[in-house]
């Protein structure tokens, strides 16, 4: 938190004027929102269409640390990761409610910085901020979105519809939100020593934005349908590859093969595991953050996904009797192990 800037206390506004403050700018985009922000609760209508539903809570010192993450961004990535969930069903998000508990260490400025993150998110996203909570915490920040979207019924697609041989697919790249948080811990520890020493963050912009600035893959949900193409099963990459196929695989009774050498990573990902000293296919495997959606297609939709320079085929299912294995880039057949990204081990 900027100290030059002044800091008006949340009790000089209090509570409902606090809520106003935040909340007075918003415009309505979406058909489905009749009513927003402003009275007992929101009034939605969607229509004949189907509700998906997903909510994430996110804790100070747990999910994230002020110390290198700016509110702003954090604002941000709190709507941009239960986005992704609602993508991850091949459905639309349209609303969000915000819930926020507030230790008397933020300030009105500061609880304004996160909610730029959110509006920018929103903005960004098309969704309406329709409601909330905002209560008094002893210990710090805690955020809880909740998304709502819509989809079609036909074009849901759930974690448990994989066949054997069907292709085995990911968008985008892999690892870089993992390496982007080892470069913050490593400046943020080098600060502690010396709190005269500037962070070297210059350079690194690829993976910071990967780890602080996050984005759904929406554009993805639009490129299937496009194509004509629907995933037989599909999931986003919270928590690592290696945990989120051994998900889809378990969902839909079904193993698979993950080749190594196919694994999508950016070469600044690359770059920085090799300075730290780490495995880019461990980051790619158990980091986690990536945001990325994993999705199975079937093998006659190949010509459709073999070109699209969003998506990356990466394996294939098999019977579930042949296990969740990768195939190493020397060919050998090791289990994958669900080693989640969890965050200081709680979830
Ligand atoms: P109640 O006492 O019924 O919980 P509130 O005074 O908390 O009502 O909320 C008033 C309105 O402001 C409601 O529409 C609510 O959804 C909204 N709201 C409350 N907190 C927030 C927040 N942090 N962000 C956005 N909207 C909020
Ligand atoms: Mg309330």
């Amino acid at each position: 938190m900027n100290k030059e800037t002044k800091q008006t206390k949340i009790s000089e506004l209090g509570e409902f004027g606090l809520i106003e403050h935040l909340t007075r700018n918003i415009q309505l985009k979406n058909e489905s929102t009749l009513k927003g922000v402003g009275d007992d609760a929101a009034v939605l209508d969607y229509k004949n269409k189907l509700v998906v539903v997903s909510t994430d809570l996110l804790t100070e010192g747990i999910h994230f640390n002020l110390m290198y993450v700016p509110l702003k961004h954090l604002g941000y990535k709190s709507v941009v990761v239960n986005l992704s969930d609602i993508f991850a069903m091949n459905a639309r998000p349209r609303q969000i409610t915000v819930n926020i508990a507030l230790s008397d260490k933020f300030s009105v400025e500061a609880v304004e910085e996160l909610y730029a993150g959110i509006n920018l998110a929103c903005e960004k996203y098309g969704v309406d901020l329709v409601g909330g909570d905002t209560t008094s915490s002893l210990t710090g920040l805690t955020i809880s979105i909740t998304v709502l979207g819509e989809a079609e019924k036909d074009d849901l697609v759930y974690r448990s519809g994989a066949k054997p041989n069907d292709l085995l697919c990911v968008s985008g790249d892999l690892g870089g939100a993992y390496m982007g948080l080892q470069l913050l811990e490593r400046e943020n520890k080098v600060f502690k020593i010396n709190p005269q020493m500037q962070p070297q963050l210059e350079g690194y912009d690829y993976i910071l934005a990967r780890q602080l600035k996050p984005e759904a893959r929406g554009d993805i949900v639009e490129a299937f349908k496009k194509l004509c193409v629907k995933p037989t099963s599909m999931i986003d990459i919270s928590d690592g590859l290696s945990s989120e196929i051994i998900h889809l695989c378990k969902n839909s009774g079904v193993g698979c093969n993950l080749y190594e050498d196919k694994i999508p990573m950016d070469y600044h990902t690359k770059k920085m595991a090799e300075e730290l000293n780490i495995n880019p296919i461990v980051a790619a495997l158990n980091g986690g953050e990536d945001y990325e959606l994993l999705f199975t297609v079937s093998l006659s939709d190949y010509e459709k996904v073999k070109n699209d320079p969003d998506f990356t085929i990466i394996g294939h299912i098999t019977d579930a009797a042949e296990g969740t294995n990768l195939i190493t880039t020397g060919g050998s057949k090791i289990l994958l192990q669900a080693q989640g990204w969890n965050h200081g081990n709680t979830e």
